[in-house]
């Protein structure tokens, strides 16, 4: 067998062409030593959802070697530096923000036991974080003036997902990605299993060494051809539909474009409120064991209010899981072809960059590939399993008992086990650096204590010295920061609007 060189990757969604940009750029930055082509169909669409990230997408965007004003101006994308909570804990409990920034630590954390031991009379996100505060104030995590992916502070993008693919689809296909527009309708394998090409309807056969599945939930190559096994979350995450909206900006946050993510619990599940330059990309994800597809388009609109009225609204199916094997043998799915875990912490993005970077760092250039494909499912497994604690964890500390989906998932076999042995660790000490042993894990214990401190979990009673039960002490540089981002941070939709030279959010 000849050294592995040609790729094939179905599918021109987000997964598609990240994979193809990032590999491009990484594999045949100074010499080509992959020959890439991509094939998407005209016909079937890409999902069209996905449009909060993390901030891993700007270390992706800077290797990938673009202008982030540019990608701004083609994405519409606004800034994100945090997800807000409404609802989660209790109705109307004021919610919390999940960050990206906190305060720089000592080895000995001691930010969350000092605010345990308070009175909590400040969220704890509040004390530790200058971002619930800029959230607030509509603030921009950039200055103006500053550099491309430039800032003190963590921050990451809302985009419009279909021009997101589309922009590195054009990038792509400048630095030499091969692309064919056409609908895959055959996939021959040898006896060995290995594909050796797919055909297209419009007659072509395109062979490669190394196939990337990536034609979402289809999962053509991985699911359907190879058949590879599909281990179901369903048990653990509920929801499995969701019903979304593009929402133009008018009366409702004039001249407002939020730099953060909302996710509101609703009856059956939660609304996501994602703010882009021109519009907001609104969405009910539902579980459909508790809930119909036209009672939650109802609630999503109800919830919006009149001016969703003539609006279409898209429904979706999911099914939460993942596949154990995502490269079997010479295929690799990535994206929601590969798994899927509900959208709560914008994570479907985070693990197609993940799987892209990982992928290259174990190609497969020589005969032997299995080793290399072994450790990548371990990798991947590792995320989706900790990806799947940490999304748990959101639903089953929930207090709300309004209805049956709330009292549901909070019961004991909802639960995943490793995050129970969490939790009964955590009860006799809050969470700190050493809890965790895998270095390329996304959610550190901070991201952990955020979401924890925000349902107000609680240790056990005389594990932490008496508190005096006074209000939490806000360090002197989370307030100074704070005091000199009122006056140095622009707004957020001024700073959009000076970016892109029009006026935003209005
Ligand atoms: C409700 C919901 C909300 C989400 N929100 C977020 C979020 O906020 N943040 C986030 O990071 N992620 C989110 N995600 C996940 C995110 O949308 C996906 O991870 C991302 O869009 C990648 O999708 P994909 O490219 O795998 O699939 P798709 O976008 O479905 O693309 C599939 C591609 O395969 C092609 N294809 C399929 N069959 C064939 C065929 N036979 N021949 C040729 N081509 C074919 C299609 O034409 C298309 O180009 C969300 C997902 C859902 C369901």
């Amino acid at each position: 067998m000849s050294a592995i060189k040609k790729v094939l990757i179905v599918g021109g969604g987000s997964a598609g062409w990240i994979t193809a940009a990032y590999m491009n750029s990484a594999l045949n930055g100074r010499k080509t030593m992959v020959e890439i082509t991509l094939v998407e169909s005209a016909s079937i669409g890409r999902i069209g959802v996905g449009e909060a990230t993390v901030p891993t997408i700007r270390q992706v965007l800077q290797s990938v070697g673009i202008s982030e004003t540019e990608f701004m101006k083609k994405t519409d994308a606004s800034f994100k530096q945090a997800i807000r909570f409404d609802d989660w804990h209790r109705i109307g409990d004021g919610g919390y923000y999940h960050p990206f920034q906190r305060r720089p630590m000592a080895r000995i954390d001691r930010a969350g036991a000092d605010w345990l031991m308070s009175d909590r009379s400040v969220p704890y996100a509040e004390t530790v974080s200058v971002q619930p505060a800029f959230s607030d104030l509509g603030l921009s995590p950039r200055m103006g003036g500053s550099k491309d992916f430039g800032s003190p502070f963590p921050y990451a993008y809302h985009m419009d997902a279909e021009k997101f693919a589309d922009y590195l689809r054009d990038i792509s296909v400048t630095r030499g990605v091969a692309h064919y527009i056409d609908d895959v309708t055959d996939i021959e394998q040898a006896e060995n299993g290995d594909i050796t090409a797919v055909k297209t309807k419009g007659g072509l056969s395109l062979e490669a060494d190394l196939f990337i599945d990536c034609t979402g939930f289809a999962s053509l190559l991985s699911g359907k051809t190879l058949d590879t096994d599909f281990t179901d979350y369903g048990q653990w995450l509920l929801c499995d539909r969701a019903v979304a909206m593009r929402v133009p900006y008018d009366a409702y946050y004039p001249g407002e474009v939020k730099p953060y993510t909302t996710a509101t619990a609703l009856s059956h599940g939660w609304k996501w409120d994602i703010g882009l330059t021109d519009r907001r990309g609104v969405g009910y994800v539902y579980s459909s064991q508790f809930l119909s597809d036209d009672e939650a388009e109802t609630q999503l609109r109800a919830h919006e209010g009149a001016h969703t009225e003539g609006l279409e609204a898209r429904r979706l199916k999911f099914r939460v899981g993942m596949r154990p094997q995502p490269w079997t043998k010479n295929c690799v799915a990535i994206g929601l072809s590969g798994g899927f875990i509900e959208p709560l912490e914008s994570t479907g993005l985070y693990l197609i960059e993940f799987a892209a970077i990982t992928l290259c760092e174990h190609f497969p250039f020589g005969e032997i590939t299995e080793p290399l494909s072994k450790r990548f499912n371990e990798i991947m497994g590792s995320r989706y399993s900790e990806i799947l604690d940490f999304i748990n964890m959101h639903y089953c500390l929930t207090k709300r008992d309004d209805t049956d989906f709330w009292r549901e998932v909070q019961k004991d076999e909802r639960i995943t086990d490793s995050l129970k042995a969490k939790f009964d660790f955590w009860r006799f000490k809050p969470p700190s650096h050493s809890d965790f042993d895998d270095q390329l894990r996304l959610f550190s214990h901070q991201s952990y204590e955020y979401i924890l401190y925000g349902m107000d979990f609680q240790v056990a009673d005389g594990v932490l010295p008496p508190g005096d039960n006074a209000p939490p002490l806000i360090p002197a540089d989370v307030r100074n920061i704070v005091e000199a981002g009122k006056t140095r941070l622009p707004r957020h939709a001024d700073f959009l609007s000076q970016t892109l030279g029009r006026r935003v959010g209005a």
